[in-house]
């Protein structure tokens, strides 16, 4: 038809061993295999919601190894972003601590306009090793004026479409305000 293909660029950030991969590969492939090495890749995807096609890049970062020496997010990373997912593990306070300082990061050095982040909590499967309660991460959420989700990449496909979903819509909004 005459529509006009719409790009978006989302990069997904975190401590390591939240569930980054896992998370991209579910909403890729719908699966969840346990296993995803440490790979830094930029996948393309055409989502094909609402009857649109948008083509879409996903950008499974790797948290750096040197944090004390470099910012934990990159300028290329920055400029490159549509859209960000910051993921955390329920089980994993550092990693928490790591969404929390990457928010601050992205507000300080991000345009205005840019789209609004999005804070997902996973392994929400794994409620006995629970160390952040969901009311302290949809409050830091609130606060720092981010999209919240728990969900658990490892149970269900579901939770993981309802973040990329809303990402893409984020996205959507924030480029009709350019
Ligand atoms: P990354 O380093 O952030 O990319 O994390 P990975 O995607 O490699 O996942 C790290 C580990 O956590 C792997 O062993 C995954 O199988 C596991 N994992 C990821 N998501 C979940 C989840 O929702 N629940 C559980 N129980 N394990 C998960
Ligand atoms: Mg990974």
């Amino acid at each position: 038809g005459n529509q006009h293909k719409v790009e978006a660029n989302v990069l997904l950030l975190g401590a390591e061993n939240v569930g980054k991969s896992a998370l991209t590969v579910r909403f890729l492939t719908r699966r969840f295999i346990g296993e995803y090495g440490d790979i830094e890749s930029i996948y393309s995807h055409i989502d094909k919601t609402d009857g649109r096609e948008i083509a879409l890049n996903i950008w499974d970062s790797l948290y750096p190894q040197s944090c004390e020496t470099t910012e934990s997010i990159s300028d290329k990373q920055m400029q490159w972003a549509d859209g960000v997912i910051l993921v955390y593990s329920i089980c994993d306070r550092s990693s928490f601590e790591v969404v929390r300082q990457q928010v601050q990061l992205i507000r300080q050095t991000r345009k205005l306009s840019a789209s609004t982040p999005i804070i997902v909590g996973n392994k929400r499967d794994l409620l006995h090793q629970r160390a952040v309660s969901s009311e302290e991460g949809r409050l830091f959420a609130l606060s720092a004026d981010c999209g919240f989700f728990e969900i658990s990449a490892a149970e269900t496909y579901h939770g993981v479409l309802l973040v990329f979903h809303e990402i893409l819509d984020l996205i959507k909004e924030s480029k009709a305000l350019k």
